[in-house]
């Protein structure tokens, strides 16, 4: 019987020994294979893994300062934004969802300065269109300000529902942008009243003051004054880029909707 017992526990510790020497074969080299992964998905290309692991990077602020989306997730990307079967539109109405359990938990209080700051490009409105067109290819002010000035870009469908709930529930709401008031304060303006942003508190854009200042400096500054100059408290902040939700006066909460299109340092 004791003879038994103990043959069996030397079959266990003898397979639990292959078990592990078989892992660390396996594993050994598939580590030795993965460990100069870069910002790109490796090469050759392996399809939609390598790119959705590159979109998560993306959006949990893991991957910085890139400028274009990287050639072979081109496809990857159109497909994921894409208005007719893409899961864009699903995970920014996701987020939504949660801005709204998050407001709907609170009512702006009586005196006015509750307020929540909403980022505009391809937070309210999108881009979507002009960056099809180029292909996801790196920034062009030129263009893009071309683009701009035409004041079509369509609303986000979620982002009109938590305009309006949050104007609903009594809060003061700030689009804050980037955008250069001087030539875009018009269009920019008209647009986001066709898209279905019309009420809001002000709409803020980047004065010649502010020009060569980082999107976090910039934003920081004017969040500083809404909160400290004019007694506003930000209740919630959300933007597609991290930069609009780092630096000071972020806000009681910061929500970020996704956007694998371009990065804004
Ligand atoms: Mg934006």
């Amino acid at each position: 019987m004791v003879l038994a017992v103990a043959a069996a526990l030397d079959q266990r510790r003898l397979s639990l020994l292959v078990f592990v020497s078989t892992v660390f074969l396996i594993s050994a080299p598939l580590s030795a294979a993965s460990a100069p992964w870069t910002f790109w998905p490796p090469a050759p290309a392996r399809g939609d893994e390598g790119c959705l692991s590159w979109r998560v990077m993306v959006e949990a602020n893991n991957a910085k300062n890139w400028r274009t989306v990287p050639a072979p997730c081109i496809p990857y990307v159109y497909n994921y934004m894409s208005p007719v079967w893409g899961q864009y539109a699903r995970d920014v109405a996701s987020a939504v969802d949660q801005m709204l359990a998050y407001a709907g938990t609170d009512t702006a209080a009586d005196n006015g300065l509750d307020a929540w700051v909403l980022d505009v490009d391809d937070t309210c409105l999108s881009n979507l269109p002009y960056y099809q067109a180029n292909h996801f290819g790196a920034y062009d002010p030129a263009a893009f300000r071309a683009w701009a000035s035409k004041g079509i870009c369509p609303g986000i469908p979620a982002m009109v529902k938590l305009f309006w709930t949050l104007k609903g529930r009594g809060f003061k709401v700030f689009l804050l942008s980037g955008r250069a008031e001087e030539t875009l304060a018009a269009p920019t303006a008209s647009n986001l009243a066709a898209a279905g942003f019309a009420g809001y508190d002000r709409l803020i854009l980047r004065g010649v003051g502010h020009r060569g200042e980082s999107s976090v400096e910039f934003k920081s500054a004017m969040r500083r004054r809404l909160e400290e100059e004019e007694g506003y408290r930000i209740r919630g902040n959300v933007g597609d880029q991290w930069s609009d939700l780092q630096g000071h006066s972020t806000g009681d909460r910061v929500f970020k909707v996704p956007n694998p299109m371009y990065f804004v340092p």
